[in-house]
């Protein structure tokens, strides 16, 4: 199978997150990933398993370590790109205006990349190969298309032959030098692979079918016209065949047509069909356009055939549908549950993203109005924040972005409730505006708690009145958005972070309040002009009968909540969600999503099962050397919680030992405040540290983390202490992902309109 080469820019791309003209003022920004067209082309060939190479040069710097990485990584030969000190690797920013249309700032040509020379390795790179792909892009120097003309001549030469993407925009076609660069690779080439009005650019032609004949009349044997969303179409001497594309949701376009491109070159190259071909390269450019990142969308075959065949692929699903499902979906389809994880711990936000891959499904994950807020909250994160924080970590894992739902918890004055109403309402709108505009789509607005002077629980109607307030900002804010949000309401709701008292009595919510609720709701919201967001309404929170405090869980009785669950019959559309799903037994959590309860909320239970994991280390590190005592992470964590008593005081009855054993152990979990304090973080880092350096003999796995042992022992999971932690919580989580696919394995109808798939 002949070697695959291609020449030109290697760069890194940095895309700002928030849409607008320029670059003119600060704005959050996501990146380096790599890129370039001919990198990103190479690297498609490469995941194709083809032999392959660059030509390009690099910085010494971490940008073109980066590339140089991730290209090498991926199986291309990279010994032609030169490491040139004294330059830098090149980048693109990229800024998206409210139109969709691109803004760049580059540093190309003054880069690295801007060097490129046929040096010994470029030579060798090019005397192996039997194809060359050129991309119009990389002609924007005489310099460089001098230099790419003589690669050209010398494959062509060496029997090779030519693919030449034009990736030009009409403006620099009509530049003469560069026009002229452009005509003579359209010459060379042997498969030219224009995208839309690329096919008419450099011709004399100005119809496609004149085009089409005028550069098969130059010696081209093969035309490929990418047409987008709507497929492509394959033009040669003996006629035309056109392939539809596949539909998804478009995130990011960049890289589309390289990774088209390379693919059919590819297929064609191993001898497959121009129909095969066509179809893999179509499926190639949907998954680009899928992905974000421009060379994060390339694909194996594996990848590719599961598009094809409609399969879905593990952790990668075309959207998450999650909260696009919610309403209105036909019965029957999708899994019945989704697990809400409410926690801002890094550590649990990564546990349930790689969980979420492992299981194939999308991830749900929510910030609470006393963590995060647009002042920051206890957190110290606004919403953006921690949506860049989730991001951060999903890209560090891997983990497609589109397949994570944000979403806001107990949205309303809670965290303002001290005030007098009207400001405290004041600040939750300027919340609420904070998690839309930051792309959260589901919204939880709570505002059944009393301000300043007013009752602890308002009447509906005041309840109702206040959300119809926010569901207000919530609409305006989300029509300057891309995000469609999807709200849930209710009144019965926990306060947030548990319960605070022993709990004796738990009522179960009457199926009389659910209706008084939604009617409540759907009156205010219509009297607020806010019909849409009604509309927008998946869920009720209700209280079936499970909660927690320190010491005792109140396990779920189906019996209690019969009513109830029948309640659910009179609201199409809609679903039951639930708090303090927390340390409920599996079999209850599986029969709360098959009874209607479909949303389960689970945080402290998460926070809790990650201390266990922790604190069974801070065993093991104190069994390997006794002197660890004095700074054992569990000291640490009880001078920071004595010496900031404000979040367990309340909740942590008794005498003082018993008070000691409950903020470290207690079911309420107050100890998950104190993890983000960097004396906390620095603790726990120095106990991983410290483990990782010595090692972890597994019998001590045995003896202080028994759950895991047997995984550990079998070799499926590894001896590092901090994937030990992270399972500890998958497991939790794991048993949730059971309760929500239990129904659906079963047979019995599924809750209407719940999908995370
Ligand atoms: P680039 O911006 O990378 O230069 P291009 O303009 O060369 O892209 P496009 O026509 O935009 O090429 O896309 C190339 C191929 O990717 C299309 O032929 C199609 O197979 C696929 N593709 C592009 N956009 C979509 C989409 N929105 N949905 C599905 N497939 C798409
Ligand atoms: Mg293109």
């Amino acid at each position: 199978m002949p070697k695959v080469a291609t020449l030109g820019e290697i760069l890194v791309e940095i895309v700002a997150e928030e849409r607008g003209h320029g670059f003119r003022q600060p704005v959050q920004l996501v990146g380096p990933f790599p890129s370039g067209a001919p990198a990103i082309f190479i690297d498609q060939v490469a995941k194709l398993g083809q032999a392959c190479g660059i030509i390009s040069c690099v910085g010494d710097d971490d940008f073109g370590w980066l590339n140089l990485k991730r290209l090498g990584d991926d199986g291309v030969d990279v010994k032609a790109i030169e490491v040139l000190p004294g330059f830098v690797t090149g980048s693109a920013f990229v800024r998206y205006r409210d139109s969709g249309d691109r803004d760049f700032v580059y540093n190309i040509s003054n880069s690295a990349c801007g060097q490129v020379r046929l040096t010994d390795a470029a030579a060798e790179l090019l005397g192996e190969c039997g194809h060359l792909h050129v991309s119009g892009a990389s002609l924007f120097s005489a310099h460089l298309s001098e230099m790419t003309t003589k690669a050209v001549e010398l494959v062509k030469s060496n029997g090779g032959s030519i693919s030449f993407d034009p990736n030009i925009r009409k403006e620099v076609a009509r530049d003469p030098e560069v026009r002229a660069a452009l005509e003579t690779m359209l010459e060379y080439c042997d498969t030219f692979l224009p995208s839309g009005e690329e096919l008419t650019l450099l011709t004399r032609a100005t119809t496609p079918e004149a085009a089409i004949r005028e550069i098969l009349g130059l010696g081209v044997t093969a035309i490929v016209v990418k047409n987008g969303a709507e497929g492509a179409t394959y033009h040669d001497a003996n006629g035309s065949l056109s392939a539809p594309g596949y539909p998804v949701d478009e995130l990011d376009p960049t890289g589309a047509g390289d990774c088209f491109g390379a693919t059919f070159i590819t297929c064609r190259l191993q001898g497959r069909s121009v129909e095969e071909s066509l179809d893999y390269a179509n499926a190639s450019g949907a998954r680009a356009v899928g992905i974000r990142g421009p060379m994060e969308g390339t694909s194996s075959f594996a990848q590719l055939d599961a598009l094809r065949s409609g399969a879905q692929e593990p952790g990668r699903m075309t959207r998450p549908r999650a909260l696009v499902n919610f309403r209105g979906s036909r019965a029957g389809v999708g899994p019945t549950g989704i697990t809400s994880v409410c926690s801002a711990h890094p550590m649990v936000v990564e546990a349930a993203i790689r969980q979420a891959a492992s299981d194939g499904t999308s991830v749900l994950i929510e910030a609470t109005c006393n963590q995060v807020n647009h002042q920051g909250g206890y957190t110290g994160l606004t919403p953006v924040a921690f949506r860049d924080q989730v991001h951060r970590i999903a890209d560090q894992v891997g983990f497609p972005r589109r397949d994570i739902v944000l979403g806001g918890d107990h949205l309303g004055p809670s965290p303002w409730r001290h005030l007098p109403a009207e400001a405290a309402l004041g600040q939750a709108e300027a919340m609420v505006a904070a998690y839309v505009a930051a792309g959260y789509e589901k919204i939880h607005l709570d505002t059944s708690m009393g301000c300043q002077g007013e009752p602890d629980h308002l009447p509906d109607s005041v309840t109702a009145e206040r959300a119809a307030r926010l569901a207000v900002i919530a609409q305006a804010v989300a029509a300057d958005t891309s995000t469609a949000p999807r709200y849930v309401i209710g009144t019965e709701v926990p306060v947030p972070g548990g319960a605070a008292e022993e709990i004796e009595h738990l009522e179960v919510t009457r199926p009389e309040a659910v209706a008084a609720t939604l009617q409540a709701h759907r009156r205010a919201f219509a009297a607020a002009g806010a019909e849409a967001c009604f509309e927008a309404v998946i869920a009720l929170v209700v209280q079936p009968g499970v909660e927690f405090d320190d010491r005792n869980v109140v396990v779920y009785q189906p019996e209690r909540a019969r009513e109830l669950a029948a309640a659910l019959g009179e609201m199409p559309g809609l679903v039951f969600e639930v708090h303090s799903t927390d340390y409920q037994p599996p079999e209850s959590l599986a029969r709360l999503v098959s009874d209607g309860f479909a949303i389960l909320k689970v945080g402290p239970g998460l926070t809790f099962a990650l201390r266990e994991a922790l604190y069974a280390l801070d065993h093991i590190a104190a069994e390997l050397d006794p002197s660890w005592c004095e700074h054992s992470l569990m000291a640490e964590m009880e001078d920071e919680m004595l010496a900031n008593p404000g979040y367990w005081q309340s909740h942590c009855r008794g005498e003082p030992d018993s008070q000691r054993v409950l903020r470290h152990f207690g079911y309420s979990d107050r100890i998950r405040y104190y993890w983000a304090s960097s004396a906390s973080q620095e603790a726990v880092q120095r106990l991983l540290d410290r483990l990782t350096r010595t090692g972890i003999p597994k019998s001590l796995i045995s003896q202080f983390l028994p759950t895991l042992y047997p995984r550990v022992a079998s070799g499926a999971l590894d001896l590092t202490p901090r994937t030990l932690a992270l399972q500890a919580v998958r497991d939790v989580l794991s048993v949730y992902a059971a309760a929500c696919r239990a129904t659906r394995a079963m047979g019995q109808p599924s809750t209407p309109g719940i999908g995370l798939s």
